[in-house]
Order: C-alpha cells, then sequence, then structure tokens
C-alpha cells in the first residue's frame, strides 16, 4: 500500500487545542473566520495530498531529475501537480492579502504543507522555500521589490530558491565569497552557490533567486554578507518575465533520497554579472536571510513529523497483511501485528509521531501570535518561545525521523530493505533532514548558546514552569498519574541538564561540543513527552462517545511513551553531563 490517509483528526486535534486555534482567531486579522471554516480548508488540503499528490511519490523518485543543456527537467507527473498546486491556492494559503494571499493563519498553512510533504516531500521543498522567501521578502525588501514579485510568489505563479551555500560556506556562513558589484541602482552578482534546492526548473514561469553575497569592499565575516534578489527573468516594462538573467544552473548532484528535488550547482554571473537587487540593509543579509531560515528550519522539523506519518501508515497496513509465525491463543498463523515486538516497533513509531507533531504544532501556532497580536507584549513572548522552540523541533524531529523511518523498514523485513514497497524511500528522504536547513549540530549549538546561555536560562526555566502546572493539574486522575509522574521526572532531568550547562559551559573548550546535541535531544524527549501528555489529558476530559476511541488511544500513545521512550532523558543527561575531556581525550591525528 503507497496509499495516503491525511490524519486529519490528529491534526485538527492538535491544532484546536495545542496550538489554540480559538486565541488564534479571536486577533483581528481572522476576523469573521471560524474553526469549521478552516477544518474544511484542512480537509480539502487532505484530498489534494492523497488523492492529487501522494500517487506522484514513487513516480518522483524514479525519474528523479536530468539537465538537459541549460535546462532543469524535472519528473514528468509533475508539471500538472504543480498547475493544480497554484491553481486551487494552496500556495496561498497564509499569504497576505494585498498580495493575493488567503490570509488565512500560518498555523493552517503549517497543517497544509505536513500533508504535501507526506505526500511528496521532494516537491513540497519547491513551495516551501518559496513561502520562506516570501516572509523574507515581505519583513526586509523595499515597496519596490514587494509590488513587483510579492504577488507572483504569494500565489505560486513564480517559485524562489535559498542560495547561501558554497563550497567553502556550508555552516561557516561567514566563509561567502559571492560578490556584488554596485552597478547604479542594482549589483552585479557573480560566483557559484552549491546543493541550491529546486536551483532551476521549468515549473513556474520565473524563479527568483534569494542568494548571499559580498558588495565589494564589505568587511569580512558575517558582517560583510548582504542578501539580495536574483531573477532567472528579468522582468519587462510590464512587469512580465523578459530578458535571461546571467545565471544558470550548471549541475545536478545525484543524491541518497529526495530524488524528485533537482539539487542543482547555481553559477552567477559567468559573463556580465547577474543583475540583483538589495533585499534589507547592506552588509545586514544574515539578519534577513534568517527571517527565512527560522521559518525553514521549523517546516524541516515539520518534515520529520511529515516523513515519519508517511512511514508509519505504511508500516501498519503491512504489519496487518503479512502472515507470519503463530501467537499464543490464536488458531493458525497470524498477521505479524499480533506479534508484542511487532506491536512495541509500531508503537514507538506512533507515539514518537504524536509527539512530534503535538510539539511542532504548539510551536507554530506562536507565529501567528508574534505576526499578528495587536499586543506588543503578547508578540514579544510569542516570538521568546517559537525561537527556543525552533531549534528543538528542527532538530529532534528530524533525529527522530530517521528512527521512525528506519523502524518502517523493520517492520517490513527483508520487503523493507528492497524498493518495492516504498519503505526504503521513506528512510532516504528522511536522512537529509538533520542536514540542511543547519545540521543537528548546528542546531544543538543555537539552542545551547543562544536559547540557553544567553538567556540565562530564563524562557526555558519558565517552560518548565508551565509544565509542571500541567503536571499538577492531571496529578490524581486515575488515567494521567503516571504519565503527569513520566513527565514531571523528564521535566526535572531537563532542568538539570540546562542547569548543569550553565554552570559548566565554560569549564572546559570541549564542554559545548560534547553536551549541546545531548541537551537537544533531552528538550526533545521530554518536550515532546509533555506536550503530548497533555494532548491525553485533553482528549480524556473531552471524550464524547465520538471521540472516545481518540481519547483512549491517545492515552495509551502517551502511557507508552512515557514508558519506552522518555527514560531516554536519563541517558541524554548522563552524557551530557560526562566529563567532555573524554570526548577529546584521543588526539586528532590519532584518527
Ligand atoms: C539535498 C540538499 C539540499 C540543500 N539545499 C540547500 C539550499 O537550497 N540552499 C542552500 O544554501 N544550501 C542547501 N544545502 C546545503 C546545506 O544547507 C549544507 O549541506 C549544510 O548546511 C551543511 O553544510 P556542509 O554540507 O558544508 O557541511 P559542513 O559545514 O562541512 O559540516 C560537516 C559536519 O561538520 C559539522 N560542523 C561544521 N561546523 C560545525 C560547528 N561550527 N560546530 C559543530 N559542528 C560543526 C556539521 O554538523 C557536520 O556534521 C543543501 C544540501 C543538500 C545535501
Amino acid at each position: 500500500m503507497t496509499t495516503y490517509n491525511p490524519p486529519l483528526a490528529d491534526i485538527n486535534f492538535c491544532i484546536r487545542h495545542l496550538a489554540k486555534m480559538e486565541d488564534i482567531l479571536s486577533l483581528d486579522a481572522f476576523e469573521g473566520m471560524g474553526p469549521e471554516d478552516l477544518e474544511q480548508v484542512l480537509e480539502e488540503a487532505g484530498k489534494f495530498a492523497s488523492d492529487v499528490v501522494a500517487p506522484t511519490n514513487i513516480p518522483t523518485d524514479q525519474q528523479g531529475c536530468r539537465l538537459e543543456g541549460d535546462e532543469v527537467q524535472v519528473a514528468d507527473v509533475l508539471a500538472d501537480v504543480h498547475r493544480q498546486f497554484v491553481e486551487n491556492g494552496w500556495q496561498a494559503v497564509a499569504g497576505d492579502p494585498e498580495y493575493d494571499g488567503m490570509g488565512l493563519p500560518a498555523t493552517i498553512a503549517f497543517a497544509t504543507a505536513e500533508m504535501l510533504q507526506s505526500a511528496n516531500m521532494a516537491y513540497s521543498l519547491m513551495p516551501m522555500l518559496t513561502r520562506d522567501a516570501v516572509s523574507a521578502i515581505e519583513a526586509h525588501a523595499s515597496d519596490e521589490l514587494k509590488q513587483q514579485y510579492l504577488s507572483r510568489l504569494t500565489t505560486g505563479e513564480w517559485a524562489a530558491t535559498m542560495n547561501l551555500t558554497e563550497p567553502q560556506a556550508g555552516s561557516d556562513l561567514s566563509a561567502v565569497a559571492c560578490r556584488a558589484e554596485r552597478d547604479g541602482d542594482q549589483f552585479r552578482i557573480r560566483g557559484a552557490k552549491t546543493f541550491i534546492t529546486w536551483g532551476d526548473h521549468e515549473l513556474s514561469a520565473n524563479v527568483i533567486h534569494t542568494v548571499l553575497a559580498r558588495i565589494d569592499g564589505a568587511p569580512d565575516g558575517v558582517r560583510g554578507i548582504s542578501m539580495f534578489l536574483v531573477p532567472k527573468f528579468l522582468l519587462d516594462e510590464n512587469g512580465e518575465p523578459g530578458e535571461k538573467n546571467d545565471v544558470r544552473a550548471t549541475a545536478l548532484e545525484h543524491k541518497l533520497g529526495i530524488h524528485g528535488s533537482p539539487t542543482a550547482v547555481m553559477n552567477f554571473g559567468d559573463n556580465d554579472g547577474a543583475i540583483g537587487y538589495l533585499i534589507g540593509e547592506e552588509n545586514k543579509g544574515l539578519f534577513a536571510m534568517f527571517t527565512m531560515m527560522n521559518h525553514a528550519r521549523l517546516e524541516v522539523g515539520l518534515q520529520g513529523v511529515a516523513i515519519s506519518e508517511r512511514a508509519y501508515q505504511l508500516a501498519c497496513s503491512y504489519a496487518n497483511d503479512r502472515i507470519q509465525g503463530r501467537v499464543p491463543g490464536q488458531d493458525g498463523k497470524a498477521p505479524i501485528i499480533h506479534h508484542g515486538d511487532v506491536r512495541r516497533m509500531l508503537m514507538l513509531m506512533r507515539s514518537q509521531l504524536e509527539a512530534m507533531r503535538a510539539l511542532a504544532y504548539t510551536a507554530a501556532s506562536h507565529d501567528d501570535i508574534e505576526h499578528h497580536s495587536t499586543d506588543a507584549a503578547a508578540r514579544a513572548a510569542a516570538g521568546t518561545r517559537l525561537s527556543l522552540l525552533t531549534p528543538v523541533v528542527k532538530g529532534w524531529c528530524t533525529e527522530t525521523s530517521e528512527q521512525v523511518t528506519s523502524l518502517g523498514i523493520q517492520i517490513h523485513g527483508g520487503m523493507g530493505f528492497v524498493e518495492e514497497t516504498g519503505a526504503a524511500q521513506y528512510y532516504r528522504d528522511a536522512r537529509i533532514l538533520t542536514i540542511y536547513e543547519g545540521t543537528s549540530g548546528i542546531q544543538a549549538g543555537d539552542f545551547a548558546g543562544r536559547k540557553i546561555l544567553a538567556d540565562e536560562g530564563r524562557e526555558l526555566g519558565s517552560l518548565i514552569g508551565e509544565l509542571r502546572e500541567l503536571c499538577d493539574s492531571m496529578q490524581g486522575d486515575e488515567q494521567l498519574d503516571s504519565i503527569a509522574q513520566g513527565v514531571r521526572g523528564g521535566l526535572d532531568q531537563l532542568e538539570s541538564g540546562m542547569n548543569w550547562l550553565i554552570a559548566n559551559a565554560t569549564a572546559s573548550p570541549a564542554t559545548m561540543g560534547s553536551a549541546s546535541f545531548n541537551l537537544l535531544m533531552l528538550a526533545g524527549t521530554v518536550l515532546g513527552g509533555a506536550y503530548l501528555g497533555k494532548a491525553a489529558s485533553i482528549a480524556v476530559s473531552e471524550a464524547s462517545s465520538a471521540s472516545e476511541s481518540f481519547g483512549k488511544a491517545k492515552l495509551a500513545t502517551a502511557a507508552f511513551y512515557c514508558a519506552h521512550v522518555l527514560p531516554r532523558a536519563h541517558g541524554y543527561l548522563a552524557a551530557m553531563t560526562s566529563d567532555a575531556d573524554l570526548t577529546m581525550a584521543i588526539p586528532a591525528d590519532s584518527f
């Protein structure tokens, strides 16, 4: 079975109760919208994902992409999918109505993105990067650039890319060497970018590149980087794509996964220099790019959720069909789903998937408050919380998706290792998620350094306090008591880890490197468990006859997570607080 059933019950639940859609809809920006309208949008998005996009997942993987002359060709099936995607307005869900967007909450766009990612992750990267570029252009570009480009990008008529990486500048963007030479009001961009997702293609009439480059004479390091908008086709006097700009894809990478996404080497300015327009202030390009990257990081975390969902659905289906061995109390041979060890694996997949979704939607909802609340204090608080949670969503959900998709293969036995079932594709596709948009090591450094040490643990401390109150409210309820105890224990460990970091970060040069990844995994494991526990407590309290089975399943899933996944928090805490010199004990020249 390679079909996709949109998990609307869980998504709607997360949106209603964890993302607190009622609070979001009370904002002026969303006046007149009701929860039922949004559920209707999600139902339609689910149908589009399952009926139109999901059937293209395997053909896209098999056909891949190729460079023919100067043109990048992607899998044939994608042209029709993309046409329908744009025509039906799916790119514009949360777009600003001033630029032809629908103006729905970003949390709703997040949910439509999850379903698109589950349906075909390689394709979903193009709409994702376009959305992210829109956020940077909206926040930082001149009015003239906004008027020229935003509507077409918001609707998806044109696509966008993100050009940071160069051969010598990967995680370390201070090494960016691409040059920008002033030419009147515009710039001539010269240099090569590598690994550019959907760097070029024929699916849209123009491709708008956001590019980091250094204006001649700018300071070295990150303080000398500016951001530019470089269109594939320059606009004519009517604002339509005209003359081809001096930018082209010169090679495509052969990759482990996401074969349907063209990952290009992009050459800017081989001839007269590619014409580019400054976005934001000179030398403040990294600041502008971070608007885009923070959105992208959250959405790459969401890809971890989405690919895990797809792998889980496939594993459930196979476990129900595959007959192998006997189980006590049953006549004849049984489907493998009756074996305890297979159930353990399915529950590990399901419980981590639901914990990831609970965490990701909780985090994403702060975006709407940050951008649309009329209360400045509420905007600031939402921004701080989102900023704390972004590396956890990116780092933990993607690392966990590799385990979940691997379990998906294990449940298939040998059939998981061969390509025929589709389980292997999810594992291959998931493998990029911990690398692009900042590797897990970079997320861990951001979480430990900028989000905890620079803030002296205040924001994480207050989140831990809020979640302890949640545990208090669950304590004493027969069904929820053990979950509350498990989560409380996890929160104690997370607090110990945070306090240890604050006390020891500078104890040895190796401390941050040795501790921060373990701290990030500790935070994800505990916060995911806490939000799953919260979901269970709400599901139980609101259980009506219609939602009784949902509530019972949520409770059982949370209880399993507390028993089988949360104990990993001990291990992460022990590893992060161990002697950092153990990590560096063997000299570099001995490896
Ligand atoms: C399929 C694919 C699509 C991509 N799409 C895009 C795109 O659209 N646009 C774009 O600009 N880029 C894109 N990238 C590039 C991607 O963002 C980089 O590969 C990534 O940021 C890592 O950089 P790197 O590959 O140079 O690895 P390196 O930076 O060389 O890292 C290698 C290892 O060293 C570790 N490391 C490096 N520095 C540190 C440090 N300071 N502290 C701790 N650990 C460190 C890393 O965590 C990693 O484990 C894409 C890459 C791939 C493979």
